[in-house]
């Protein structure tokens, strides 16, 4: 592995663990030549995934923006950075499991929501929000009306709460927008 500081082409292993779920492996490299250290992490990749927007660019699926975009859901809810990695493996792993190479961005959003969904309320409807571009009060009343009413009178001021600045931030690491209705 080449040293992203330097590009000495001989970095040495000083460390290897699997993370918690034993599905990626965390290596601790060190540069002989400069003397940074920096960490690289190996996943099983069973596909090479694509996905296609709704323009038909054809871009490669980015498991970290994909993962960026839930933690930014998921910001201050009950839910543990471990239980994202777990969430975020989980859909990659039903992804390549699809059997399909070209996967429409709709389609992964529409994943993400009812992944999003089973897991926290609150973390649905943020998403839910900016995925759909759902900016009228009768969409999200329609979303809030998909949930049990117990958990949707919870989050109405939640959610209402941080539109805004949040959603502006989620717009841009999200999916991206669905064309299709
Ligand atoms: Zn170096």
């Amino acid at each position: 592995m080449r040293c992203p500081f330097c590009g000495h082409d001989d970095t040495q292993v000083k460390d290897s663990r699997p993370n918690e779920d034993a599905a990626a492996i965390r290596r601790r490299r060190f540069c002989p030549g400069c003397g940074q250290r920096f960490t690289t992490i190996e996943r099983v990749q069973l596909r090479e995934l694509m996905v296609i927007k709704a323009d038909l660019r054809r871009v490669p699926f980015d498991r970290d923006k994909l993962a960026r975009s839930i933690r930014i859901a998921m910001r201050k809810r009950p839910v543990d950075e471990e239980r994202i990695e777990r969430i975020v493996s989980g859909l990659v792993r039903q992804l390549e499991a699809s059997g399909e190479t070209d996967i429409p961005s709709a389609q992964l959003g529409e994943l993400v929501m009812d992944t999003l969904r089973e897991v926290d309320a609150v973390a649905y409807v943020r998403f839910a929000s900016v995925y759909r571009d759902f900016r009228e009060a009768r969409d999200f009343e329609a979303i809030l009306g998909s949930l049990a009413p117990e958990i949707s009178s919870g989050i109405r001021s939640a959610a209402h709460h941080d539109s805004g600045a949040q959603q502006d931030t989620v717009a841009e690491t999200g999916p991206g927008p669905a064309k299709a209705r």
